[in-house]
């Protein structure tokens, strides 16, 4: 929502651009079109195309990406427009430039949201609209339930914590039991394996005799039969000869 063209100083000299068609107010937080150059505030506008995607100045299809920040000469000469305070009709008789409007506004002494100390005794920091029906007794007894409140929230959560600390702790117990059990089950287990290791070895070790007995037995009847059929010293085999190589 824009400006009141009225409260500012020189309002017949503010230039048309700088007025936003929705409105009619001078510009709060401009944005523009880049492609028709027609600039309204923010919240107008944003409000506008949430109801329609045309630019309200030239029915245009408009949506909210192709809006801009306005560019930086009008956001110049819009800071240094002369405006009267918000808090004119609280009787504040301040004229600043736009730019530096909202610090004002913050620490306007006609401004009813302004925080300010109680100086009746409690030095609370109240609202200055608060300040005529302020009670210094009744203000602190607020503020000492409002501690007391706060100090039970804050027991809950430390009671929490220490609650889920206890099933860590107890998640912690049982895992490391779980992992002891593991542990043993794998040493067993490897015992075990060793154990049929071993029993296999001495297990295997007469197969593999009798395989070679046998395969040396089948090597002297080959050998039989190949020096009956070719009497020829130089080509026979004979697994004494495999043995000495
Ligand atoms: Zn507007
Ligand atoms: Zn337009
Ligand atoms: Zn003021
Ligand atoms: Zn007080």
């Amino acid at each position: 929502m824009g400006y009141d063209v009225n409260r500012f100083v020189k309002c017949n000299d503010i230039n048309i651009d700088l007025i936003c068609n929705i409105c009619r107010g001078v510009l709060e937080e401009g944005v523009w079109v880049p492609d028709c150059e027609h600039s309204f505030c923010r919240e107008c506008i944003n409000n506008w195309l949430s109801r329609r995607n045309v630019c309200p100045n030239d029915r245009q299809y408009l949506s909210l990406t192709q809006l801009k920040t306005i560019p930086r000469f009008m956001r110049n000469i819009l800071d240094k427009l002369e405006i009267k305070c918000d808090f004119i009709g609280n009787g504040c008789p301040q004229v600043v430039t736009l730019e530096s409007l909202r610090q004002h506004v913050s620490v306007c002494d006609f401004n009813p949201e302004k925080r300010v100390e109680c100086m009746s005794g409690c030095g609370l920091i109240i609202k200055k609209a608060d300040l005529e029906s302020h009670n210094c007794v009744k203000a602190l007894r607020q503020r000492v339930n409002n501690l007391i409140e706060d100090n039970m929230k804050c027991e809950r959560t430390v009671s929490e914590v220490r609650h889920d600390l206890t099933s860590l702790r107890n998640d912690n117990k049982r895992i490391n039991n779980l992992l002891d059990c593991l542990q043993k089950d794998v040493n067993r287990l490897l015992v075990d394996k060793q154990s049929s290791v071993s029993t296999e070895c001495e297990g295997t070790s007469v197969p593999q005799t009798s395989l070679s007995t046998t395969s040396l037995s089948t090597a002297v009847k080959y050998n039989e039969r190949n020096t009956r059929l070719v009497p020829n010293p130089y080509v026979l085999i004979t697994p004494l000869h495999l043995l000495k190589l």
